[in-house]
């Protein structure tokens, strides 16, 4: 067998759900609903692509103003699928979005490292730099990669009952592939978040300026639905450049450059846990550590 590629996994993907994506429209505003209910949103490929996929489709329609992202179920997001049937880590696509090759029959820590560059890093970077204004609709659980999905859009409105966590410095990694984390917090703010990758509260969140609002739970469509159609009366052109500046200011800062060093930290981590741990996630399955992310209540 050459070094270079590896047979490609023949697994059994059992996607619940044909719709991971619900795509609906009023008046001005597109809302892109997550529906993987059973599993809490966590995210396979077939729901990123097919929220990709919504994201073009709200991007290219002119009677569109604002975006929203919400979610159907229990929570926001679980993060990302690290153990659902649906579960599709080892499919490749022909549908890929960024210019790389496909993952799924590379060796060692290839793999990994291209598959995530794609589904998670660009993906993220693409959704972010979405010319028209993005509202996340943040309620219960918003878990490591759903912090992704939230951070991309260009405001956050939470539910009292919301929660925010990053709980992945126990699997050996610093932070989430998307690492926004010290320009979502502050510095100290963001390392006390993965130090001890505590769930915090909307409120604390909403304090240590993550979030842009909170209101009660059953509030939460209305106040966003609120905001959204205020924003939908600005002109589209100033709101794209409104947009790029304040993306073009934290890329500045370093947001983009700091990220891309940090993804190689990480991909160092999911390699150093294949070598030392026999798995690229240190062992963990949704099952592990939704038992003990519960445990971490600040
Ligand atoms: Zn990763």
């Amino acid at each position: 067998m050459s070094n270079e590629t590896v047979p490609k996994v023949d697994v059994d993907i059992v996607y619940e759900e044909e719709r991971p994506v619900l795509y609906d429209v009023d008046g001005k505003i597109a809302y892109l609903t997550l529906n993987r209910v059973k599993y809490h949103n966590s995210q396979n490929a077939q729901m990123l692509y097919a929220l990709d996929d919504a994201f073009f489709k709200a991007t290219g329609d002119d009677d569109i103003k604002v975006i929203v992202l919400r979610a159907n179920g229990k929570h926001f997001s679980a993060g990302h699928d690290i153990g659902t049937p649906g579960r599709d880590f080892e499919r490749g696509r022909e549908d890929r979005r960024s210019m790389n090759y496909n993952h799924d029959n590379k060796p060692g820590a290839e793999k990994a490292y291209v598959r995530e560059q794609e589904v998670y890093l660009e993906f993220c970077r693409r959704w972010r730099a979405v010319p028209k204004p993005t509202i996340a609709q943040v309620h219960k659980g918003c878990i490591a990669g759903g912090l992704m999905l939230a951070w991309v859009c260009d405001l956050i409105v939470a539910s009292d009952d919301a929660f925010f966590q990053d709980p992945v410095v126990q699997m050996g990694f610093p932070g989430v592939e998307y690492f926004a984390h010290p320009f979502e917090l502050n510095v100290r703010r963001a390392k006390e978040f993965l130090l001890l990758g505590e769930r915090w509260s909307a409120q604390r969140v909403l304090a240590a300026g993550m979030i842009n609002k909170v209101v009660p739970r059953d509030e939460l469509d209305a106040a966003v639905k609120a905001w959204a159609e205020k924003i939908a009366t600005q002109p589209r052109l100033a709101m794209a450049l409104t947009k790029q500046a304040c993306n073009h200011i934290e890329d500045l800062q370093g947001k983009r450059s700091g990220m891309d060093m940090v993804y190689g930290y990480h991909h160092f981590a999911h390699a150093n846990n294949t070598i030392v741990k026999g798995d690229y996630i240190a062992g963990f399955d949704g099952k592990s550590m939704a038992k003990s992310n519960k445990d971490k209540q600040s």
